[in-house]
């Protein structure tokens, strides 16, 4: 049932049609309908604002509708208030460096509101916390070291793996390129090939911490019958 009527705050019905997700986490829903209320604006456009409760992340929202004299919607105008969708992170990854996951996303929502100067300077530093943790991972003697060296010495002192190592230090010197006052890599989208590079280190490091972890398994003793 994705149209139905509802009972509005001065006791009228509005007929509308109900909202297929919720803004907030973004995920298809029948949303729980609490209340409304039938106004009139400054363009004399005729409106329902509603308001509903998600069944999944429980929050409430709001949709606005633009209805007829006969008190049928026309069109839902808008709802919110709108939530960046967020980036999952592998379970092992998020364990590793979870302050990597939370700057990756603060970046998105940055990317998201159009703030491109600054989420380049963000999904630099989700880099830098991302091979930081995942070198303290592989290496925790060096931990200290490791937390107070530059990112790029990092880079070229710890990291083995040839894949990771041409990435991270790519996407650095992309990132510094955000940082600076003067641009040197004006004749490409860094911001979106930044983000391409670090999806293509994740996929790396995600893959050893699985090989990790499915190393750990060990055979189970058969039961004697
Ligand atoms: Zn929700």
């Amino acid at each position: 049932m994705s149209e139905r009527y509802i009972k509005t705050d001065s006791g009228s019905s509005v007929y509308i049609s109900l909202p297929k997700e919720c803004p907030r986490c973004h995920i298809g829903i029948q949303p729980n309908y609490l209340y409304a209320h039938v106004y009139e604006n400054a363009n004399h456009q005729n409106l329902c604002t509603a308001i509903f409760k998600c069944p999944v992340c429980e929050d409430l929202f709001m949709a606005t509708f633009l209805i007829d004299k006969m008190r049928h919607y026309i069109f839902m105008k808008e709802c919110g208030p709108a939530e960046e969708k967020r980036k999952e992170f592998d379970t092992n990854l998020q364990k590793i460096s979870p302050k990597f996951c939370e700057i990756y996303n603060e970046a998105l929502i940055a990317e998201g509101k159009g703030l491109r100067e600054i989420c380049g300077i963000g999904y630099r530093k989700a880099l830098e916390f991302l091979i930081k943790d995942y070198l303290i991972e592989n290496n925790p003697s060096e931990k200290e070291t490791i937390k107070k060296s530059y990112l790029g010495k990092c880079i070229k002192d710890y990291i083995d793996d040839p894949n990771i190592k041409t990435l991270a230090e790519k996407t650095a010197w992309l990132g510094n390129d955000e940082t600076h006052f003067l641009r040197t890599y004006d004749d490409m989208d860094t911001v979106e090939t930044m983000k391409r590079f670090i999806n293509a280190i994740l996929y790396f490091i995600e893959t050893q911490l699985a090989i990790a972890e499915a190393g750990q398994i060990q055979p189970k003793k058969q039961k004697k019958s």
